[in-house]
């Protein structure tokens, strides 16, 4: 009986798996997942690693061009001092993990996988900007003002929530067109990819991941498009603000921090926020 093309695509997969490049799921779908490995094992072998058997062929929408423009990643809080309205921290983990600290990681992690995924793709020019890079605060308005000096064409604050130790789940917010934002529908596609990569990934390694879906919000200093310039200019800094999840939950707690899978799941959870920056990226060429 002859392989069907999913059955082809699953041996790819368990291959790719077993040689180390992907994690996914041996599930025959050729999502952006099985794609990235398949570009991290093709740029493996042209540094001279070993070749793949002709079970792991694959078919040509394997295909990837240059990733082009500016990413601005805000690990939100820092320090010790409530700054320019931002707090040095909000929520605590139950093992005594800062978001502060969660944040910087993140986005050190998705700034690693975007050079990465341009690395892969000749052609590309692709510049990453940290607004801090240690543990410091940094006033809200001047966090956006980053974006504007740097011209980021993508703007992500990246935070966690914390609650009751309970509530839980993963939401990105964005400024209302009410609240003066000059490019909502921008805003809003950008939030809504981040949102989604952020919900497959941490349900992938979580049952219990919980979509809070992409949220108009009245006050978010960070995201304000007067500091971000966008009223006068033409080119937009497009912006929101990812709640990974509410940190103050034990299960949050060990699925990001302390299990076992807890630096895998922030790796592929950075890979698939930085997926999802380079396809806004490419949809706003
Ligand atoms: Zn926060």
């Amino acid at each position: 009986m002859a392989a069907s093309i999913e059955d082809i695509k699953k041996l790819a997969q368990i291959t790719l798996r077993d040689k180390g490049f992907y994690s996914g799921n041996i599930d025959g779908l050729w999502d952006s997942g099985s794609n990235n490995a398949y570009a991290d094992y093709m740029s493996h072998l042209s540094e001279g690693g070993q070749q793949l058997g002709e079970e792991g062929a694959l078919d040509e929408d394997a295909t990837i061009g240059p990733v082009k423009g500016v990413v601005v990643l805000d690990p939100g809080h820092g320090g010790t001092q409530k700054v320019g309205g931002s707090s040095p921290n909000n929520a605590t983990s139950p093992s005594g993990v800062l978001e502060k600290t969660i944040t910087l990681d993140m986005a050190k992690l998705i700034r690693k996988e975007l050079n990465q995924l341009a690395t892969q793709r000749p052609g590309s020019n692709l510049k990453v900007h940290l607004t801090r890079t240690s543990d410091e605060n940094i006033g809200l308005a001047d966090r956006a003002r980053v974006a504007k000096a740097k011209k980021a064409n993508v703007f992500l604050s990246i935070h966690c929530n914390g609650f009751n130790g309970a509530v839980r789940g993963t939401e990105t917010l964005i400024i209302s067109k009410q609240n003066g934002n000059v490019n909502v529908e921008q805003d809003r596609a950008l939030a809504q990819r981040i949102q989604t990569a952020m919900v497959t990934t941490l349900k992938r390694h979580d049952p219990a991941a919980f979509d809070r879906k992409v949220k108009d919000h009245q006050r978010l200093g960070v995201l304000k498009d007067v500091h971000l310039q966008n009223p006068n200019t033409n080119s937009k800094t497009r912006a929101c603000l990812a709640e990974l999840e509410f940190i103050d939950v034990p299960a949050v707690d060990s699925l990001l921090n302390t299990g076992p899978t807890a630096k895998t799941v922030r790796k592929d959870l950075a890979r698939s926020m930085a997926e999802a920056i380079i396809d806004d990226l490419e949809a706003n060429n």
